[in-house]
């Protein structure tokens, strides 16, 4: 080992879950990026309750090589609770959250480390392209897009991604004031401000294994951004209120000019009361969601919890530094 102390630290967080396939490659490639920065390094591992080989590969990598960190999860909790993890436990004046997949490619660490040492301290990469995503998954992305731009009043970049990297102050604000279980964190990277910058990047197809997140958990992902990011759905119920009371005024107003009598039929009454009660369900059932987020902040459970970790000591919320290691 070189005896040279780097001035700055870099950490990378990167959330495995079963990729006993990727991870050999994913550390030697990436590895060979960051020996090559002029910045020290830790590679933080999450592994995210993976069932398959990855906890016994990342052992390993762990024993071999103290600039590999290992946090394991007693269960899997999820992505964005894998990077969060990720940036509790980081000690670095830079952190990256990436993928093990090499979607997100490592070569791009030596851009994100020059953007750091231009002074920027939030840096979302943006994906050009996507190799691995279908018409479906391109379309109904920018269709959640567009609608929560629409309605919220922050604005998301479309293409952004899950690979950003924030610096030392940046990374204090998400650990301390976004700690929200139901929650979209690559939101809050774009939306907490500081000197920023986007590095484009093209996302490659997946080396080994297959994606994990399903259209299902996609749209389950998507309803509950919209509805932290936005209040717009709470006012639906006015809008439909207003709505309906209009058409009663219509009708009203109708039959006394008229002198139609009341409209005539069956069909029109239940046409119109089915979609009353269906405008007020919807409406109903909106705020039955905000309910059960509220209900999900209020039992204030675990963001992630640990069974164990390899080479780290304690997170630093606990406040407990580790002696810096040289490259
Ligand atoms: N991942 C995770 N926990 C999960 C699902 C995924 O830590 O519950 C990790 C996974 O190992 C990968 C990254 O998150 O490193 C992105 O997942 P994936 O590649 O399946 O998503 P996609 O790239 O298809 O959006
Ligand atoms: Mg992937």
């Amino acid at each position: 080992m070189e005896e040279t102390e780097y001035e700055k630290l870099l950490s990378v967080v990167v959330s495995v879950y079963n990729e006993e396939q990727a991870l050999p490659e994913f550390y030697r490639e990436a590895s060979k990026v960051l020996k090559g920065l002029k910045w020290d390094y830790e590679l933080i591992f999450v592994n995210d309750g993976s069932q398959d080989g990855s906890g016994k590969i990342l052992d390993e990598l762990s024993q071999e090589d103290l600039r590999v960190k290992v946090i394991s999860f007693s269960r899997n909790f999820g992505h964005e609770a894998a990077m969060i993890a990720g940036l509790d436990y980081s000690q670095g004046d830079g952190i990256v959250c990436m993928d093990a997949d090499l979607q997100h490619p490592p070569e791009c660490l030596r851009a994100i480390a020059a953007c750091f040492d231009e002074g920027y301290q939030v840096i979302n990469m943006v994906r050009t392209k996507n190799e691995d995503a279908g018409l479906i998954k391109n379309v109904t992305s920018a269709a959640f897009y567009r609608l929560i731009n629409a309605i919220s009043d922050v604005h998301f970049e479309p293409n952004a991604s899950d690979f950003f990297a924030v610096d030392k102050q940046a990374a204090n604000v998400l650990r301390t004031s976004c700690r929200e279980k139901v929650r979209f964190l690559r939101g809050y990277v774009q939306i907490i401000g500081f000197r920023k910058t986007t590095l484009p990047y093209e996302a490659k197809a997946r080396v080994a294994g297959k994606s994990k997140y399903s259209l299902k958990k996609l749209f389950a992902f998507s309803v509950n951004t919209i509805l932290c990011f936005s209040n717009m759905p709470l006012k639906l119920g006015i809008y439909a209120g207003m709505f309906s009371a209009l058409l009663g005024l219509a009708v009203m107003l109708y039959t006394l000019f008229t002198r139609a009598g009341a409209p005539s039929g069956y069909a029109t009454i239940v046409v119109l009361l089915c979609f009353m009660f269906a405008m007020l369900f919807v409406v109903v059932g909106i705020i039955g969601e905000y309910i059960a987020i509220l209900f999900t902040e209020l039992k204030d459970r675990p963001v992630y919890l640990v069974a164990n970790t390899r080479n780290l000591k304690e997170g630093l919320e606990k406040g407990t530094k580790e002696p810096k290691q040289l490259k």
